[in-house]
């Protein structure tokens, strides 16, 4: 059977592009190669942002009403082929079938949320600023937006970005993962039969010529990128030098503070859900835990059986807790840092390195890893590992944890456990992290909040979706009128200010 080709999606149609350039797609869990995905050049990046600037005319003039009830059919058809999307993820990514239908649901949350645009942009009025004269500020859309987005959220992280710019009235060219981008072509294809018309969501894949492509593109007004921290930095300084505006959210190393006070089974399940759910490779991963005080024993030991007792195998086996790693590289990649946490001195209670499946030998998988006394001049402490490895850092007290946490490079998530009300309300005043939980492992802000960490976890300065996302997709325009019958002054020379 010939392979399957995944083309990019232009103008409402499939696109084959002229680019002769491909990448291969696998099944995580088998380690077969199911497609290859074409690599655009920069002349079908051009016909792309050519596409959306010719939507962008009629679509930015659509009422915010009209531009509402395409994202209420969108997300309809979403739902309704939410098992198909589903098994896309599971195909490309490798997650577990829950997972991905989870994540898919916090996307459609996101065009729930877009749905009430027509209540997001009424703008602010203010009767008699100056003697019968108004103000009012509107917000208007940018133009051709783009996102890029990474392999780990193949449906939730495009659908930060596409609803939100295109509710407000932009239109949009995504850059998905080249390791999983077949979700990103079907809920372009989906919005398309909801009624969006052509141009206005444009999927191009692609690897860095692509992004570089994108970049100094002169029609494209704005970047949304997230991905790994090096990558951000380099999208942040090279979208402000081609001046647009850009939100690069970057990587992260999510603490977890587990005081002696919690209540320590709930802080070891939400430890692994947070820890080993999607294999790690979760930006809100909490790869870090801060044993605080006397706690740190009976959570590592805790711990262990879980780690151990971890049900690993195929994303669509509906017994699998944690499915395989995304491709070969990044197993080996993973293997390789559990491998120098070894060297570094750490102490690794349960080794998840050699774990085989029958009927999945050629599958990227690597069972969950635990390290203990791991301390932070260690680089598996300094550094994303982005794999099921968690680290237990012993801390003496809750200010030995503050610290740590606040001094580390990244700072997307974190959270603690407690039952003290006064240590709680302490840690989320006091820590310089985006997105903070108290009893909570993973403290994802729903969409009519804002996503985004602070730090080196995301260079610009706006968050994903939720208002934040309105005010980045849009610019502000503030508008003052007179409407004087004939002349009623001479000219003046001063700065108008309020008698
Ligand atoms: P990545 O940085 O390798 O890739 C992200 C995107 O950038 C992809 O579309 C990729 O094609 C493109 N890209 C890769 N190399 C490039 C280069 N040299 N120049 C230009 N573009 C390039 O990230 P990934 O491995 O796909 O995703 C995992 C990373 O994403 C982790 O670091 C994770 O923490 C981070 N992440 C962050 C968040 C967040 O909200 N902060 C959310 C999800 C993932």
């Amino acid at each position: 059977m010939p392979m399957k080709i995944i083309e990019h999606f232009v103008n409402g149609i499939n696109f084959p592009g002229m680019s002769k350039r491909t990448s291969k797609v696998f099944n995580p869990a088998t380690g077969e190669q199911t497609a290859e995905v074409k690599l655009a050049s920069v002349q079908d990046v051009d016909i792309a942002v050519q596409s959306a600037k010719k939507a962008f005319i009629s679509w930015s003039n659509k009422s915010p009403l009209q531009r509402a009830r395409v994202m209420f059919r969108f997300k309809e058809l979403i739902e309704k082929n939410s098992e198909e999307l589903t098994k896309i993820i599971v195909s490309e990514h490798g997650k577990v079938f829950d997972d991905a239908k989870g994540e898919l649901t916090r996307g459609l949350e996101v065009v729930e949320f877009a749905c009430g645009i027509p209540q997001m942009l009424k703008g602010e009025f203010t009767e008699n600023v100056g003697t019968e004269i108004d103000s009012w500020s509107i917000r208007q859309p940018l133009g051709v937006c783009a996102g890029i987005t990474p392999f780990n959220f193949p449906a939730m992280v495009p659908m930060w970005m596409f609803p939100m710019a295109i509710a407000c009235g932009n239109t949009f060219i995504l850059k998905p993962s080249e390791k999983d981008p077949s979700c990103s072509i079907k809920l372009a294809e989906l919005f398309t039969e909801a009624g969006l018309p052509d141009g206005v969501l444009n999927v191009v894949n692609g690897d860095k010529e692509v992004v570089d492509a994108i970049l100094t593109n002169k029609k494209v007004q704005a970047i949304s990128f997230v991905g790994s921290t090096p990558i951000a930095k380099y999208i942040y300084e090279n979208s402000a030098k081609n001046e647009k505006r850009v939100q690069a959210l970057g990587g992260a190393k999510n603490h977890c503070v587990v005081m002696p006070d919690c209540d320590l089974d709930q802080a070891v399940n939400g430890l692994m859900g947070a820890a080993y759910g999607s294999a790690g490779e979760r930006c809100m991963a909490q790869s870090v835990a801060v044993a605080v005080g006397n706690i740190g024993d009976d959570l590592v030991s805790k711990l262990s059986k879980k780690v151990d007792a971890l049900k690993v195998g195929p994303g669509m086996d509906k017994n699998s807790e944690m499915g395989p790693l995304v491709t070969k590289e990044h197993l080996e990649k993973v293997r390789g840092y559990v491998d120098l946490g070894v060297k570094e001195g750490a102490k690794l209670v349960v080794d998840g390195r050699n774990i085989k499946l029958q009927g999945y030998e050629k599958g990227f998988f690597i069972g969950g890893c635990l390290f203990d006394n791991v301390n932070r001049d260690m680089k598996i402490y300094k550094e994303e590992i982005f794999g099921p490895v968690l680290s237990v850092v012993r801390a003496k007290n809750f200010d030995e944890a503050i610290d740590l946490v606040n001094k580390h490079e990244f700072g997307n998530g974190t959270s603690i456990y407690t039952r003290d009300g006064d240590t709680g309300r302490t840690f989320a005043s006091q820590i310089k992290v985006g997105m903070v939980g108290i009893n909570i492992p993973i403290p994802v802000p729903v969409a009519f909040h804002s996503f985004g960490g602070w730090k080196r976890s995301l260079f610009g300065d706006q968050h994903m979706h939720g208002p934040e996302g309105v005010r980045f997709y849009t610019k502000l325009k503030t508008i003052t009128s007179r409407w004087p019958s004939g002349v009623r002054s001479n000219p003046e020379f001063i700065m108008p200010t309020m008698k």
